[in-house]
C-alpha cells in the first residue's frame, strides 16, 4: 500500500533557515518558487538572462546565475528542461555544491538514467507534482493543490526524507496528499503515462476519431466538438467521481455504446503497443533516443512538432475556440 503524507503528518519544518534555489522559472519553476515564498521560505532563482529571468525579477525574486544561486543556496531544485539538466549540472552546479546541500528534481529522469551523478555528500530527492505547473500555482492560490510524489535517492544528512516532505509541504502538495515512491518508479510511470495515455495516447486517439468522421464526409466542426471539445466535460466527471460518475451522467445509449465499442477500439493490439512503449522506457531506449535527438538539435522532434501543428483539427479548433473565449483561462 502506498504511503501518503498530509499536512499533519509533516510536523517539523526541516527547511527552516535554509535558502532554496529554484533553477529555471518555467512551468514548474514559477509555481514552486511562488508557492514556497508564500509558505514563508527563502527563495532565490538561478537562471541565464532571458525571458524567464525577466519574469522572475518582475515577480520580485532575486535572480542570480545558476552557479551563483547554487553556491548561495542550501537546497537546489533543478527545474530546467530535462534535456538541458545534464550540461547545466556539469557546467554550473556540480562545482558549487557543498557537503550537506540537498539537490532536488521535479522528475527523476536524469538521476534514473545516469545522466547526473551527484557526489555522495549531498541529499538527493524528487518532489514531483502530478500536474502542469500552471495548475500547481492556480490550485495553490485557490487553497488547494496538485498531489505530488516524493522520493529520496540519496540520504547524506540522515534528514533527506524530512527535507523532501517539508519541500512538498512548502509547494502546497500535502494539502491533498504526497505519495512516497522511488526515482525508478516515478520516472518510468511518468514517462509511460504521458506517452501512452495522457499526451501521446490521447492526441492520437482524438486525431484518429476526427479523421474517421471527416473522411466519412461529416463536417469538421462537428467532428471537433464531438471528439475533442466534449472530452473535457467527460474527463471532469471522471476526475470528480471515477468512471461511475461519468457513466451515471451520460445516457444509457452512450453507456451501452461505451461497453460494446470501447474494447473494439482499444484492442489487445493497442495494449501490446502500450507494453512495447513501457519496455522501451524500462530498458532506456526511449531515454537514449531523446538524449541523442537533443544532441543533434532536435531535428526529428521539430519535424514532428511542425507536422502536428499542420493537422486540420488544429485549424478547425482555433476557429471554434475564438467563439468560446471562456475556454481559455489565462495564467
Ligand atoms: P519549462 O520548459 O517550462 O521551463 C524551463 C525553465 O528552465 C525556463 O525558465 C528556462 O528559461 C530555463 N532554462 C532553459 N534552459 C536553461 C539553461 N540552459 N540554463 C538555465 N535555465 C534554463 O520546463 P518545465 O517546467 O516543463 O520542466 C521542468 C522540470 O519539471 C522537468 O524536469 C520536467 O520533467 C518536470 N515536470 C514538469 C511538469 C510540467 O508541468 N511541465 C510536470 C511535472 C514535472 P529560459 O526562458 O531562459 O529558456
Ligand atoms: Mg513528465
Ligand atoms: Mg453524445
Amino acid at each position: 500500500m502506498v504511503k501518503v503524507y498530509y499536512e499533519d503528518s509533516v510536523a517539523q519544518d526541516a527547511l527552516t533557515g535554509k535558502t532554496i534555489a529554484i533553477i529555471g522559472y518555467g512551468s514548474q519553476g514559477h509555481a514552486h518558487a511562488q508557492n514556497l515564498r508564500d509558505t514563508g521560505h527563502e527563495v532565490i532563482i538561478g537562471l541565464r538572462p532571458g525571458k524567464s529571468a525577466d519574469a522572475a525579477k518582475e515577480d520580485g525574486f532575486e535572480v542570480l546565475t545558476v552557479a551563483e544561486a547554487t553556491k548561495k543556496a542550501d537546497l537546489i531544485m533543478i527545474l530546467a528542461p530535462d534535456e538541458v539538466q545534464g550540461d547545466l549540472y556539469k557546467n554550473e552546479i556540480a562545482d558549487n555544491l557543498e557537503a550537506g546541500n540537498a539537490l532536488a528534481f521535479g522528475h527523476g529522469f536524469n538521476i534514473h538514467y545516469g545522466v547526473i551523478t551527484p557526489p555522495a555528500d549531498v541529499d538527493v530527492f524528487l518532489a514531483a507534482p502530478k500536474g502542469p505547473g500552471h495548475l500547481v500555482r492556480r490550485t495553490f492560490t485557490e487553497g488547494f493543490a496538485v498531489p505530488a510524489l516524493f522520493a529520496v535517492h540519496q540520504d547524506a544528512t540522515g534528514k533527506a526524507s524530512d527535507i523532501a516532505l517539508s519541500y512538498a509541504k512548502g509547494i502546497g502538495a500535502t494539502r491533498v496528499g504526497v505519495l512516497e515512491t522511488t526515482f525508478k518508479e516515478e520516472t518510468e510511470t511518468d514517462l509511460f503515462g504521458e506517452q501512452a495515455v495522457l499526451c501521446g495516447g490521447l492526441t492520437s486517439m482524438i486525431e484518429a476519431g476526427f479523421e474517421t468522421l471527416v473522411e466519412a464526409g461529416y463536417q469538421p466542426e462537428l467532428a471537433y466538438f464531438e471528439v475533442c471539445h466534449e472530452l473535457k466535460l467527460i474527463i471532469d466527471l471522471i476526475y470528480e467521481g471515477g468512471f461511475a460518475k461519468m457513466r451515471n451522467s451520460i445516457s444509457n445509449t452512450a453507456e451501452y455504446g461505451d461497453y460494446v465499442s470501447g474494447p473494439r477500439v482499444i484492442t489487445d493490439v493497442a495494449k501490446a503497443g502500450m507494453k512495447d512503449v513501457l519496455t522501451d522506457i524500462q530498458n532506456g531506449k526511449f531515454a537514449e533516443g531523446f538524449i541523442k535527438e537533443n544532441q543533434a538539435g532536435f531535428p526529428e522532434f521539430k519535424a514532428m512538432r511542425a507536422k502536428a501543428a499542420g493537422h486540420q483539427i488544429e485549424a478547425v479548433g482555433d476557429e471554434l475556440r475564438k467563439m468560446m473565449p471562456f475556454v481559455n483561462k489565462k495564467d
